[in-house]
């Protein structure tokens, strides 16, 4: 070695090489193992630092009504939801920052169940959202899940998914949003669980009980089954906002089964028994879940529970226009980049309504519906120079969507 005859020093300390355990050589300086240690000591207090920071500086807590005039900018109507949600969200985060304080009074976890026909707009609400809040956000489907050891996902596959929307940041990841749907899809199948294992049902919501609730859990960072050589990611779920969404099918039976045993049991007052039969879903209550086959445990771990309305006409009708990124006004973009003027006839608007209502196919029927109608201008316009305005007329309308394959519709 070259260096021999004069003897090698840390470049930090300028201890000498005999003075040390060990002299890390780098390109033009030396660093000792004390040095080491020291930074070892500062990276670690740094790194803590930054995970204990619930917020990163960019982010401004909105107040309820603020985030609720965020959401209507996307969803329409579910007044009732948006309000909840709003709230709920707002005093998930002041908890959150609460933990800096360290305050006495502990305020608790208020994880969020949507209750409402498919296609009403729950996850579309869950998105819109994490989206304002930046924070991770992930769809899970309940009815991939199995309970541990089943063929299917486990529980914790809810995680992974949270980790890689957060780019593997834990400490993001830890106060993300989750948005698990279908969550009806677990209810327990029978009234009677010891008979036989129900591997799909119970056995998933227990499982899912620690999770809602706020625990460490162990997290396969790749997802999959846990296999024992596998490096694990350590998850603390206490900070992460669960929000479960379910069309809870036939849930109105029981909701009004329990209103009409109540309106005889107390003989109820004449305008109390005015129900809106149309909507029972508004009545919902805890007990209603229960009946349909959550277990109570779990329901308890998911206390703000809601409604979304069914969407009439009226607001399928302001669903194609007025949400900042309305099916109408992503058409017209899409045009926009071909130099084309696109206007749709209100009366366009009107019968694509009507077409959704028809076939029952509710808010995720529109795009099918306008879809049929404007695959040929879609394909041909690109092609046409000459095109630098399309106006689609009713008859126009009429005859794309009858040249349309009805089922494919019906299955969208
Ligand atoms: P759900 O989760 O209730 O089954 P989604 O939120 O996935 O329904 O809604 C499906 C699609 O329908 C959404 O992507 C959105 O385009 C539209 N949609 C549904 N409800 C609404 C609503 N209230 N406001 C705006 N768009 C909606």
């Amino acid at each position: 070695m070259a260096r021999q005859s004069k003897e090698s020093r840390c470049s930090f300390c300028n201890s000498p090489k005999h003075e040390t355990l060990m002299l890390i050589e780098g390109m033009d300086a030396y660093i000792c193992d004390k040095c080491v240690t020291q930074a070892n000591v500062l990276l670690a207090q740094e790194i803590g630092n930054k995970k204990s920071k619930v917020f990163d500086d960019s982010f401004t807590l909105l107040k309820p009504a603020e985030i609720k005039a965020h959401i209507d900018q996307y969803v329409i109507g579910q007044d009732d939801a948006k309000k909840v949600l709003s709230v709920a969200v707002y005093n998930h985060y002041k908890r959150l920052s609460q933990q800096i304080d360290r305050d006495e009074v502990e305020i608790e976890k208020s994880n969020i169940m949507l209750v409402g026909e498919t296609g009403t707009g729950k996850t579309l609400l869950a998105k819109t959202i994490a989206k304002i809040l930046h924070v991770p956000f992930c769809i899970v489907d309940a009815t991939v899940l199995t309970e541990a050891g089943y063929v299917g996902e486990d529980v914790e596959s809810i995680l992974t998914r949270l980790l890689q929307a957060a780019d593997y940041d834990v400490a993001s990841a830890e106060r993300g949003i989750v948005y698990i749907d279908e969550v009806d899809k677990v209810a327990r199948k029978s009234d009677n669980p010891s008979i036989t294992r129900d591997v799909s049902g119970e056995g998933v919501q227990q499982a899912l009980l620690k999770i809602l609730e706020g625990t460490i859990v162990n997290v396969p960072p790749q997802g999959g089954r846990k296999h024992p050589d596998q490096k694990m990611i350590a998850v603390n779920t206490n900070n992460i906002l669960f929000i479960c969404g379910g069309a809870f099918d036939g849930i109105e039976r029981k909701i009004a089964n329990r209103l009409r045993t109540q309106a005889v049991g107390y003989k109820v007052k004449k305008d109390d028994v005015d129900l809106d039969l149309k909507n029972l879903y508004k009545y919902i209550t805890p007990q209603d879940l229960k009946a349909f086959g959550l277990i109570p445990e779990l329901i308890g771990r998911v206390p703000v529970l809601t409604h979304l309305n069914p969407l009439d006409l009226n607001a399928l009708r302001n669903i194609l226009t007025e949400p900042k990124n309305s099916l109408m006004r992503q058409y017209t973009k899409l045009f926009e980049y071909e130099d084309v003027k696109l206007v749709f006839e209100d009366e366009v608007l009107d019968f694509i309504v009507d077409k959704a209502m028809e076939y029952k196919l509710g808010a995720r029927g529109l795009r099918s519906i306008c879809e049929a109608i404007m695959l040929d201008a879609m394909y041909d316009t690109p092609s046409d120079e000459n095109v630098k305005e399309l106006h689609i007329n009713l008859a126009y309308a009429i005859e794309k969507f009858e040249k349309a394959d009805f089922k494919k519709l019906k299955a969208a």
